[in-house]
Protein backbone atom coordinates (compact mmCIF):
# COMPACT_ATOMS: atom_id res chain seq x y z
CA UNK A 1 0.00 0.00 0.00
CA UNK A 2 1.08 3.34 -0.84
CA UNK A 3 2.20 5.80 2.01
CA UNK A 4 0.86 8.81 -0.39
CA UNK A 5 -3.28 10.01 -0.71
CA UNK A 6 -4.67 11.61 -3.75
CA UNK A 7 -6.38 14.77 -3.55
CA UNK A 8 -8.75 16.53 -5.84
CA UNK A 9 -10.73 19.46 -6.50
CA UNK A 10 -12.88 19.68 -9.89
CA UNK A 11 -13.60 22.56 -11.16
CA UNK A 12 -15.87 22.34 -13.80
CA UNK A 13 -17.43 24.48 -16.50
CA UNK A 14 -21.01 24.17 -18.21
CA UNK A 15 -22.62 26.46 -20.75
CA UNK A 16 -26.04 27.24 -20.06
CA UNK A 17 -28.42 26.48 -22.60
CA UNK A 18 -30.10 29.71 -23.18
CA UNK A 19 -31.35 30.82 -26.13
CA UNK A 20 -28.31 33.94 -26.23
CA UNK A 21 -25.31 35.05 -24.79
CA UNK A 22 -24.66 36.07 -21.37
CA UNK A 23 -24.21 39.98 -22.79
CA UNK A 24 -25.71 40.22 -25.88
CA UNK A 25 -28.41 39.29 -27.75
CA UNK A 26 -26.57 36.81 -30.36
CA UNK A 27 -27.53 33.25 -30.59
CA UNK A 28 -25.61 30.88 -28.45
CA UNK A 29 -26.38 27.82 -30.51
CA UNK A 30 -23.39 25.64 -31.22
CA UNK A 31 -22.86 24.67 -34.92
CA UNK A 32 -23.38 27.83 -36.97
CA UNK A 33 -20.47 28.72 -39.50
CA UNK A 34 -17.80 30.20 -37.76
CA UNK A 35 -18.02 34.09 -37.10
CA UNK A 36 -21.86 34.18 -37.90
CA UNK A 37 -23.17 34.80 -34.45
CA UNK A 38 -21.11 38.06 -33.37
CA UNK A 39 -21.70 41.57 -32.39
CA UNK A 40 -19.94 44.67 -31.55
CA UNK A 41 -20.43 43.33 -27.71
CA UNK A 42 -19.46 39.70 -27.85
CA UNK A 43 -16.20 40.79 -30.47
CA UNK A 44 -15.31 43.50 -27.84
CA UNK A 45 -15.30 46.02 -29.82
CA UNK A 46 -14.62 49.80 -28.18
CA UNK A 47 -17.48 51.29 -26.81
CA UNK A 48 -20.02 48.23 -26.93
CA UNK A 49 -21.54 47.30 -23.33
CA UNK A 50 -22.69 44.49 -22.03
CA UNK A 51 -26.64 43.59 -20.44
CA UNK A 52 -26.95 40.81 -18.13
CA UNK A 53 -29.30 38.12 -19.54
CA UNK A 54 -32.07 37.32 -17.07
CA UNK A 55 -32.23 33.87 -18.12
CA UNK A 56 -28.46 33.37 -17.41
CA UNK A 57 -29.36 34.38 -13.93
CA UNK A 58 -32.23 32.71 -13.47
CA UNK A 59 -30.36 29.25 -14.61
CA UNK A 60 -27.38 30.12 -12.47
CA UNK A 61 -29.91 30.24 -9.31
CA UNK A 62 -31.82 26.66 -10.56
CA UNK A 63 -28.12 25.43 -10.35
CA UNK A 64 -26.84 26.23 -7.17
CA UNK A 65 -30.20 25.43 -5.61
CA UNK A 66 -29.68 22.24 -7.35
CA UNK A 67 -26.86 21.68 -5.01
CA UNK A 68 -27.85 23.07 -2.01
CA UNK A 69 -25.50 26.36 -2.38
CA UNK A 70 -26.55 29.86 -0.19
CA UNK A 71 -27.25 31.99 -2.80
CA UNK A 72 -25.90 35.89 -2.49
CA UNK A 73 -28.32 38.49 -2.53
CA UNK A 74 -26.11 40.70 -3.93
CA UNK A 75 -22.93 39.64 -6.33
CA UNK A 76 -20.77 41.69 -8.87
CA UNK A 77 -18.59 41.15 -11.92
CA UNK A 78 -15.27 40.77 -12.53
CA UNK A 79 -12.59 41.66 -15.48
CA UNK A 80 -10.30 38.51 -15.37
CA UNK A 81 -7.74 39.51 -17.72
CA UNK A 82 -5.35 38.29 -19.71
CA UNK A 83 -4.43 38.24 -23.52
CA UNK A 84 -5.56 35.29 -25.73
CA UNK A 85 -6.85 35.44 -29.31
CA UNK A 86 -9.98 33.55 -28.47
CA UNK A 87 -10.57 36.35 -26.09
CA UNK A 88 -11.34 39.90 -27.70
CA UNK A 89 -11.95 41.86 -25.43
CA UNK A 90 -8.78 41.26 -23.39
CA UNK A 91 -10.48 40.00 -20.26
CA UNK A 92 -13.20 37.18 -19.47
CA UNK A 93 -16.11 38.72 -17.39
CA UNK A 94 -16.50 36.52 -14.19
CA UNK A 95 -17.35 36.68 -10.90
CA UNK A 96 -14.56 36.99 -8.03
CA UNK A 97 -14.92 37.52 -4.84
CA UNK A 98 -18.36 37.72 -4.49
CA UNK A 99 -19.74 35.01 -6.95
CA UNK A 100 -23.72 34.49 -6.51
CA UNK A 101 -23.49 31.87 -4.10
CA UNK A 102 -21.46 29.54 -2.13
CA UNK A 103 -21.49 26.30 0.12
CA UNK A 104 -23.01 23.66 -1.18
CA UNK A 105 -22.78 20.00 -1.81
CA UNK A 106 -22.98 17.34 -4.28
CA UNK A 107 -23.22 13.66 -2.77
CA UNK A 108 -21.85 10.33 -4.77
CA UNK A 109 -21.62 6.70 -4.41
CA UNK A 110 -18.60 5.30 -4.10
CA UNK A 111 -17.34 1.69 -3.10
CA UNK A 112 -17.48 1.50 0.75
CA UNK A 113 -14.80 -0.67 2.94
CA UNK A 114 -16.65 -3.77 2.55
CA UNK A 115 -17.26 -3.56 -1.35
CA UNK A 116 -21.04 -1.81 -1.20
CA UNK A 117 -21.82 1.43 -2.14
CA UNK A 118 -21.38 3.94 0.02
CA UNK A 119 -22.35 7.64 -0.10
CA UNK A 120 -20.25 10.06 0.51
CA UNK A 121 -20.55 14.04 0.30
CA UNK A 122 -18.17 16.31 -1.44
CA UNK A 123 -18.67 19.85 -0.56
CA UNK A 124 -19.13 22.48 -2.94
CA UNK A 125 -17.19 25.65 -3.07
CA UNK A 126 -19.14 27.61 -4.69
CA UNK A 127 -21.30 28.05 -8.25
CA UNK A 128 -20.80 31.73 -10.32
CA UNK A 129 -21.37 33.17 -13.50
CA UNK A 130 -19.29 33.69 -16.53
CA UNK A 131 -19.15 34.06 -20.26
CA UNK A 132 -16.97 31.73 -22.18
CA UNK A 133 -14.12 31.83 -24.75
CA UNK A 134 -14.06 31.55 -28.54
CA UNK A 135 -12.71 28.58 -29.87
CA UNK A 136 -9.24 28.38 -31.77
CA UNK A 137 -7.90 25.47 -33.85
CA UNK A 138 -4.35 25.12 -34.72
CA UNK A 139 -5.66 22.97 -37.32
CA UNK A 140 -4.44 24.49 -40.45
CA UNK A 141 -0.76 23.94 -40.21
CA UNK A 142 1.44 27.32 -39.48
CA UNK A 143 -2.12 29.01 -38.95
CA UNK A 144 -3.96 29.28 -36.28
CA UNK A 145 -7.78 29.97 -36.89
CA UNK A 146 -10.15 31.85 -34.46
CA UNK A 147 -14.11 31.51 -34.22
CA UNK A 148 -15.87 33.85 -31.67
CA UNK A 149 -19.56 32.44 -32.14
CA UNK A 150 -18.63 30.98 -28.62
CA UNK A 151 -17.24 34.53 -27.34
CA UNK A 152 -19.98 35.68 -24.37
CA UNK A 153 -21.89 32.28 -23.79
CA UNK A 154 -23.09 32.37 -20.71
CA UNK A 155 -21.29 29.64 -18.31
CA UNK A 156 -21.68 28.47 -14.85
CA UNK A 157 -18.79 27.45 -13.03
CA UNK A 158 -19.05 24.91 -10.42
CA UNK A 159 -16.16 24.82 -8.43
CA UNK A 160 -15.93 21.96 -5.87
CA UNK A 161 -13.69 21.59 -2.18
CA UNK A 162 -10.74 19.30 -2.65
CA UNK A 163 -12.37 16.26 -1.03
CA UNK A 164 -11.92 13.76 -3.47
CA UNK A 165 -9.89 10.77 -3.27
CA UNK A 166 -9.23 8.97 -7.17
CA UNK A 167 -9.42 9.22 -10.47
CA UNK A 168 -12.62 7.09 -10.08
CA UNK A 169 -14.34 8.98 -7.42
CA UNK A 170 -13.51 11.94 -9.52
CA UNK A 171 -15.52 10.47 -12.74
CA UNK A 172 -18.52 10.01 -10.31
CA UNK A 173 -18.38 13.06 -9.20
CA UNK A 174 -18.11 14.71 -12.49
CA UNK A 175 -21.03 11.77 -13.87
CA UNK A 176 -23.60 12.93 -10.94
CA UNK A 177 -22.82 16.88 -11.32
CA UNK A 178 -23.71 16.31 -15.38
CA UNK A 179 -26.89 14.39 -14.52
CA UNK A 180 -27.98 17.19 -12.15
CA UNK A 181 -27.47 19.86 -14.68
CA UNK A 182 -29.23 17.64 -17.60
CA UNK A 183 -31.93 17.28 -15.59
CA UNK A 184 -32.50 20.54 -14.32
CA UNK A 185 -32.40 21.74 -17.87
CA UNK A 186 -29.78 24.31 -18.19
CA UNK A 187 -27.13 22.45 -19.18
CA UNK A 188 -26.91 19.43 -22.36
CA UNK A 189 -24.19 17.52 -20.91
CA UNK A 190 -22.24 17.15 -24.03
CA UNK A 191 -18.39 16.79 -23.61
CA UNK A 192 -17.19 16.68 -27.27
CA UNK A 193 -18.64 19.78 -28.43
CA UNK A 194 -17.61 21.31 -25.13
CA UNK A 195 -20.75 22.75 -23.19
CA UNK A 196 -19.59 20.66 -20.07
CA UNK A 197 -16.16 21.24 -19.31
CA UNK A 198 -13.83 20.11 -16.20
CA UNK A 199 -10.16 20.98 -14.86
CA UNK A 200 -8.99 18.49 -12.34
CA UNK A 201 -6.83 19.51 -9.53
CA UNK A 202 -4.54 17.25 -8.26
CA UNK A 203 -2.42 16.60 -5.50
CA UNK A 204 -0.67 14.18 -3.39
CA UNK A 205 0.46 14.10 0.54
CA UNK A 206 1.53 11.46 3.24
CA UNK A 207 -1.74 9.83 4.31
CA UNK A 208 -3.12 12.02 7.16
CA UNK A 209 -0.86 14.92 6.93
CA UNK A 210 -2.77 17.91 7.95
CA UNK A 211 -1.55 20.24 4.84
CA UNK A 212 -2.03 19.75 1.16
CA UNK A 213 0.45 18.97 -1.50
CA UNK A 214 1.41 21.72 -4.04
CA UNK A 215 -1.73 20.59 -6.88
CA UNK A 216 -1.32 20.32 -10.61
CA UNK A 217 -3.94 21.50 -12.97
CA UNK A 218 -5.23 19.24 -15.60
CA UNK A 219 -7.20 20.98 -18.85
CA UNK A 220 -9.52 20.76 -21.04
CA UNK A 221 -10.06 16.59 -21.26
CA UNK A 222 -13.01 15.72 -22.70
CA UNK A 223 -14.23 12.31 -21.72
CA UNK A 224 -14.69 11.03 -17.93
CA UNK A 225 -12.57 7.97 -18.69
CA UNK A 226 -9.71 10.13 -19.32
CA UNK A 227 -10.04 12.44 -16.38
CA UNK A 228 -10.25 9.10 -14.57
CA UNK A 229 -6.73 8.08 -16.35
CA UNK A 230 -5.40 11.64 -16.31
CA UNK A 231 -5.63 11.39 -12.54
CA UNK A 232 -4.29 7.87 -11.99
CA UNK A 233 -1.33 8.65 -14.17
CA UNK A 234 -0.32 12.44 -12.86
CA UNK A 235 -0.77 10.59 -8.59
CA UNK A 236 1.84 8.28 -9.71
CA UNK A 237 3.96 11.19 -11.67
CA UNK A 238 4.12 13.24 -8.70
CA UNK A 239 4.85 10.24 -6.02
CA UNK A 240 7.83 9.46 -8.31
CA UNK A 241 9.00 13.11 -7.70
CA UNK A 242 8.40 13.17 -4.06
CA UNK A 243 10.19 9.75 -3.54
CA UNK A 244 13.03 10.71 -5.85
CA UNK A 245 13.33 13.92 -3.36
CA UNK A 246 12.21 16.05 -5.92
CA UNK A 247 9.54 18.82 -5.79
CA UNK A 248 5.65 19.33 -6.99
CA UNK A 249 6.13 22.41 -9.70
CA UNK A 250 2.42 24.08 -9.72
CA UNK A 251 1.76 24.33 -13.30
CA UNK A 252 -0.80 23.51 -15.51
CA UNK A 253 -0.64 19.96 -17.43
CA UNK A 254 -2.38 18.36 -20.74
CA UNK A 255 -3.67 14.41 -20.88
CA UNK A 256 -1.86 12.81 -24.06
CA UNK A 257 -4.18 10.10 -24.62
CA UNK A 258 -2.33 8.41 -27.24
CA UNK A 259 1.31 8.30 -25.01
CA UNK A 260 -1.14 7.62 -22.02
CA UNK A 261 0.24 10.44 -19.83
CA UNK A 262 0.48 14.51 -18.68
CA UNK A 263 2.25 16.62 -20.18
CA UNK A 264 2.77 20.17 -18.75
CA UNK A 265 1.51 23.57 -20.55
CA UNK A 266 2.78 26.40 -18.73
CA UNK A 267 2.90 27.41 -15.37
CA UNK A 268 -0.22 27.94 -12.87
CA UNK A 269 -1.33 31.62 -13.52
CA UNK A 270 -2.30 33.08 -9.93
CA UNK A 271 -5.04 35.42 -8.95
CA UNK A 272 -2.14 38.30 -9.03
CA UNK A 273 -1.64 37.13 -12.96
CA UNK A 274 -5.29 37.92 -13.44
CA UNK A 275 -5.36 41.27 -12.36
CA UNK A 276 -8.98 41.08 -11.54
CA UNK A 277 -11.58 44.37 -10.95
CA UNK A 278 -14.99 45.25 -10.77
CA UNK A 279 -16.29 44.96 -14.16
CA UNK A 280 -17.21 49.09 -14.23
CA UNK A 281 -20.08 48.02 -16.78
CA UNK A 282 -22.38 46.39 -14.53
CA UNK A 283 -23.85 46.77 -11.96
CA UNK A 284 -24.58 44.93 -8.94
CA UNK A 285 -26.57 41.63 -9.23
CA UNK A 286 -29.33 41.68 -6.50
CA UNK A 287 -31.20 38.64 -6.24
CA UNK A 288 -34.94 39.21 -5.03
CA UNK A 289 -36.24 36.79 -2.38
CA UNK A 290 -39.48 36.52 -4.55
CA UNK A 291 -37.83 35.49 -7.44
CA UNK A 292 -35.57 33.31 -5.94
CA UNK A 293 -38.61 31.55 -4.28
CA UNK A 294 -40.27 31.77 -7.59
CA UNK A 295 -37.34 29.74 -9.45
CA UNK A 296 -37.55 27.40 -6.68
CA UNK A 297 -40.51 26.41 -7.06
CA UNK A 298 -40.37 25.78 -10.99
CA UNK A 299 -37.16 23.43 -10.00
CA UNK A 300 -37.52 20.14 -12.27
CA UNK A 301 -37.22 17.17 -9.69
CA UNK A 302 -33.87 15.64 -9.13
CA UNK A 303 -32.68 12.44 -10.83
CA UNK A 304 -32.14 10.93 -7.45
CA UNK A 305 -35.27 12.03 -6.07
CA UNK A 306 -36.82 11.14 -9.29
CA UNK A 307 -35.73 7.56 -9.17
CA UNK A 308 -36.51 7.48 -5.08
CA UNK A 309 -40.62 8.43 -6.25
CA UNK A 310 -40.02 5.76 -9.24
CA UNK A 311 -39.17 2.70 -6.64
CA UNK A 312 -41.79 3.52 -4.34
CA UNK A 313 -44.95 5.11 -6.83
CA UNK A 314 -44.10 2.31 -9.58
CA UNK A 315 -43.44 -0.42 -7.45
CA UNK A 316 -40.15 -0.93 -9.86
CA UNK A 317 -36.55 -1.98 -8.84
CA UNK A 318 -34.07 0.90 -8.06
CA UNK A 319 -32.39 -0.86 -10.93
CA UNK A 320 -35.33 -0.28 -13.47
CA UNK A 321 -35.64 3.58 -11.96
CA UNK A 322 -31.84 3.64 -12.70
CA UNK A 323 -32.14 2.65 -16.34
CA UNK A 324 -35.36 4.84 -17.12
CA UNK A 325 -33.88 7.91 -15.81
CA UNK A 326 -30.63 8.02 -17.53
CA UNK A 327 -32.56 10.54 -19.61
CA UNK A 328 -35.01 13.13 -18.60
CA UNK A 329 -37.28 12.56 -21.53
CA UNK A 330 -36.90 8.57 -21.13
CA UNK A 331 -38.17 9.36 -17.77
CA UNK A 332 -40.52 11.59 -18.94
CA UNK A 333 -41.85 8.87 -21.70
CA UNK A 334 -41.77 6.16 -19.28
CA UNK A 335 -44.17 8.39 -16.35
CA UNK A 336 -46.37 8.91 -19.54
CA UNK A 337 -46.92 5.47 -20.18
CA UNK A 338 -47.62 4.45 -16.83
CA UNK A 339 -49.94 7.02 -16.28
CA UNK A 340 -52.13 6.48 -19.78
CA UNK A 341 -51.71 2.30 -19.02
CA UNK A 342 -52.34 2.60 -14.82
CA UNK A 343 -49.58 -0.01 -14.39
CA UNK A 344 -46.03 1.31 -14.18
CA UNK A 345 -44.00 -2.41 -13.48
CA UNK A 346 -45.43 -3.28 -17.07
CA UNK A 347 -44.52 0.04 -18.84
CA UNK A 348 -41.07 -0.41 -17.26
CA UNK A 349 -40.36 -3.64 -18.46
CA UNK A 350 -41.79 -3.13 -21.73
CA UNK A 351 -39.65 0.10 -22.17
CA UNK A 352 -36.61 -1.24 -20.80
CA UNK A 353 -36.85 -4.74 -22.65
CA UNK A 354 -38.07 -3.23 -25.97
CA UNK A 355 -38.03 0.58 -26.59
CA UNK A 356 -34.87 1.94 -25.12
CA UNK A 357 -32.42 0.36 -27.63
CA UNK A 358 -34.75 2.36 -30.56
CA UNK A 359 -34.23 6.01 -28.55
CA UNK A 360 -31.81 8.71 -29.92
CA UNK A 361 -31.14 11.45 -27.52
CA UNK A 362 -29.64 14.53 -28.69
CA UNK A 363 -28.70 16.82 -25.67
CA UNK A 364 -32.12 17.24 -23.53
CA UNK A 365 -34.01 16.22 -26.98
CA UNK A 366 -35.07 12.54 -27.52
CA UNK A 367 -36.58 10.63 -30.02
CA UNK A 368 -39.18 7.57 -29.55
CA UNK A 369 -39.96 4.29 -31.88
CA UNK A 370 -43.37 5.11 -30.53
CA UNK A 371 -45.76 7.46 -28.38
CA UNK A 372 -47.02 6.97 -24.57
CA UNK A 373 -50.41 6.17 -26.20
CA UNK A 374 -49.43 3.83 -28.77
CA UNK A 375 -47.62 1.77 -26.26
CA UNK A 376 -50.39 2.16 -23.31
CA UNK A 377 -52.58 1.17 -25.95
CA UNK A 378 -50.47 -2.04 -26.62
CA UNK A 379 -50.21 -3.35 -22.73
CA UNK A 380 -53.81 -2.64 -22.78
CA UNK A 381 -53.96 -5.72 -25.35
CA UNK A 382 -51.97 -7.90 -23.30
CA UNK A 383 -54.20 -7.06 -20.13
CA UNK A 384 -57.22 -7.66 -22.48
CA UNK A 385 -55.60 -10.97 -23.17
CA UNK A 386 -56.29 -10.13 -26.93
CA UNK A 387 -52.71 -10.70 -27.72
CA UNK A 388 -49.93 -12.42 -25.76
CA UNK A 389 -46.56 -10.57 -24.35
CA UNK A 390 -44.70 -12.07 -27.10
CA UNK A 391 -46.98 -11.07 -29.87
CA UNK A 392 -46.92 -8.05 -28.19
CA UNK A 393 -43.32 -7.63 -28.99
CA UNK A 394 -43.96 -8.64 -32.80
CA UNK A 395 -46.89 -5.46 -32.69
CA UNK A 396 -44.07 -3.99 -31.63
CA UNK A 397 -41.93 -4.02 -34.29
CA UNK A 398 -44.73 -3.23 -36.47
CA UNK A 399 -45.51 -0.20 -35.51
CA UNK A 400 -42.05 1.46 -34.16
CA UNK A 401 -41.50 4.48 -36.47
CA UNK A 402 -44.90 4.75 -37.17
CA UNK A 403 -48.19 6.18 -35.85
CA UNK A 404 -50.12 3.32 -36.46
CA UNK A 405 -52.42 1.67 -33.81
CA UNK A 406 -51.39 -1.38 -32.03
CA UNK A 407 -55.22 -2.68 -32.31
CA UNK A 408 -55.26 -2.09 -35.92
CA UNK A 409 -52.09 -4.38 -36.83
CA UNK A 410 -53.26 -6.89 -34.61
CA UNK A 411 -56.55 -6.88 -36.67
CA UNK A 412 -54.84 -6.61 -39.84
CA UNK A 413 -52.43 -9.52 -38.84
CA UNK A 414 -55.48 -11.73 -37.62
CA UNK A 415 -52.61 -12.05 -34.30
CA UNK A 416 -56.19 -11.62 -32.00
CA UNK A 417 -55.76 -14.40 -29.64
CA UNK A 418 -58.14 -16.96 -28.99
CA UNK A 419 -59.57 -16.35 -26.07
CA UNK A 420 -63.03 -17.77 -26.50
CA UNK A 421 -62.93 -20.72 -23.87
CA UNK A 422 -65.93 -23.19 -25.69
CA UNK A 423 -63.30 -22.61 -29.00
CA UNK A 424 -60.35 -23.58 -26.54
CA UNK A 425 -62.18 -26.66 -24.76
CA UNK A 426 -63.34 -27.90 -28.16
CA UNK A 427 -59.49 -28.12 -29.85
CA UNK A 428 -58.38 -29.47 -26.69
CA UNK A 429 -60.90 -32.44 -26.13
CA UNK A 430 -59.59 -33.38 -30.00
CA UNK A 431 -56.16 -33.04 -29.42
CA UNK A 432 -56.76 -35.53 -25.84
CA UNK A 433 -58.52 -37.64 -27.85
CA UNK A 434 -55.94 -38.09 -30.56
CA UNK A 435 -52.95 -38.08 -27.83
CA UNK A 436 -55.23 -40.68 -25.18
CA UNK A 437 -51.25 -42.15 -24.29
CA UNK A 438 -50.13 -38.99 -23.34
CA UNK A 439 -53.04 -38.04 -21.66
CA UNK A 440 -53.23 -40.82 -19.71
CA UNK A 441 -49.46 -40.14 -18.41
CA UNK A 442 -50.29 -36.68 -17.84
CA UNK A 443 -53.01 -37.97 -15.52
CA UNK A 444 -51.10 -40.15 -13.64
CA UNK A 445 -48.44 -37.45 -12.66
CA UNK A 446 -46.05 -36.77 -15.72
CA UNK A 447 -46.43 -33.36 -15.27
CA UNK A 448 -43.70 -32.65 -17.79
CA UNK A 449 -46.30 -33.81 -20.47
CA UNK A 450 -48.42 -30.60 -19.95
CA UNK A 451 -45.61 -28.75 -22.18
CA UNK A 452 -46.47 -31.31 -25.16
CA UNK A 453 -50.41 -30.43 -24.73
CA UNK A 454 -50.23 -26.58 -24.81
CA UNK A 455 -47.88 -27.23 -27.38
CA UNK A 456 -50.26 -28.95 -29.85
CA UNK A 457 -52.64 -26.72 -28.98
CA UNK A 458 -50.34 -23.47 -30.10
CA UNK A 459 -49.85 -25.55 -32.73
CA UNK A 460 -53.24 -25.93 -33.80
CA UNK A 461 -54.10 -22.54 -33.23
CA UNK A 462 -50.77 -21.16 -34.85
CA UNK A 463 -49.77 -19.89 -31.86
CA UNK A 464 -52.65 -17.33 -31.01
CA UNK A 465 -54.40 -19.03 -28.09
CA UNK A 466 -54.41 -17.37 -25.05
CA UNK A 467 -51.81 -19.71 -22.98
CA UNK A 468 -53.13 -19.10 -19.99
CA UNK A 469 -56.75 -20.32 -21.23
CA UNK A 470 -55.03 -23.51 -22.60
CA UNK A 471 -53.39 -24.23 -19.69
CA UNK A 472 -56.53 -23.87 -17.46
CA UNK A 473 -58.74 -26.14 -20.41
CA UNK A 474 -56.21 -28.91 -20.40
CA UNK A 475 -56.47 -29.27 -16.40
CA UNK A 476 -59.98 -29.23 -17.31
CA UNK A 477 -60.34 -31.66 -19.87
CA UNK A 478 -58.33 -34.30 -17.80
CA UNK A 479 -59.62 -33.46 -14.72
CA UNK A 480 -55.93 -31.95 -12.97
CA UNK A 481 -56.55 -29.63 -9.55
P1 LIG B 1 -7.91 28.50 -9.75
O1 LIG B 1 -9.13 29.11 -10.33
O2 LIG B 1 -6.72 29.32 -9.85
O3 LIG B 1 -7.67 27.14 -10.29
P2 LIG B 1 -9.25 28.04 -7.19
O4 LIG B 1 -8.97 28.57 -5.86
O5 LIG B 1 -10.54 28.40 -7.82
O6 LIG B 1 -8.09 28.38 -8.16
O7 LIG B 1 -9.15 26.47 -6.98
C1 LIG B 1 -9.68 25.63 -7.84
C2 LIG B 1 -9.75 24.16 -7.45
O8 LIG B 1 -8.55 23.62 -6.94
C3 LIG B 1 -10.81 23.83 -6.45
O9 LIG B 1 -11.67 22.90 -7.07
C4 LIG B 1 -10.08 23.20 -5.29
O10 LIG B 1 -10.83 22.15 -4.72
C5 LIG B 1 -8.84 22.67 -5.95
N1 LIG B 1 -7.68 22.59 -5.08
C6 LIG B 1 -7.15 23.60 -4.35
N2 LIG B 1 -6.03 23.17 -3.72
C7 LIG B 1 -5.86 21.87 -4.06
C8 LIG B 1 -4.89 20.88 -3.72
N3 LIG B 1 -3.85 21.15 -2.95
N4 LIG B 1 -5.04 19.64 -4.26
C9 LIG B 1 -6.05 19.37 -5.07
N5 LIG B 1 -6.99 20.25 -5.42
C10 LIG B 1 -6.91 21.49 -4.92
MG1 LIG C 1 -8.47 26.42 -11.89
ZN1 LIG D 1 -22.84 39.22 -29.46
Amino acid sequence: MSEYETVIGLEVHAQLLTHTKAFCACPATFGAAPNTQVCPTCLGLPGALPVLSARAVEFAVRTALALGCTLQKTSRFSRKNYFYPDLPKGYQISQFDEPCSEGGALSIEVPGASGARVEKVVRITRVHMEEDAGKSSHARGEDSIVDLNRSGVALVEIVGEPELSSGAEAAEYLRSLREILIFIGINDGNLEEGSFRCDANVSIRKKGAPQLGTRVELKNINSFRFVQKAIEYEALRQQAIVEGGGRIEHETRGWDEKAGRTFSMRSKETAQDYRYFPEPDLPPLVLEDAWIEQVRQAMPELPRAKRERFVSQYEITPYAAQVLTQHPQIASFFEHCARLHGDGAKAANFVQSEILGGIVTRGLEADFPISPAQLAELLGLVDAATISGKQAKEVYALIAGTPRAPADVVRERGMAQVSDAAAIDAIVAAIVLANSRQAEALRAGKASLMGFFVGQVMKETKGSANPQMVNDAIKRALGLG
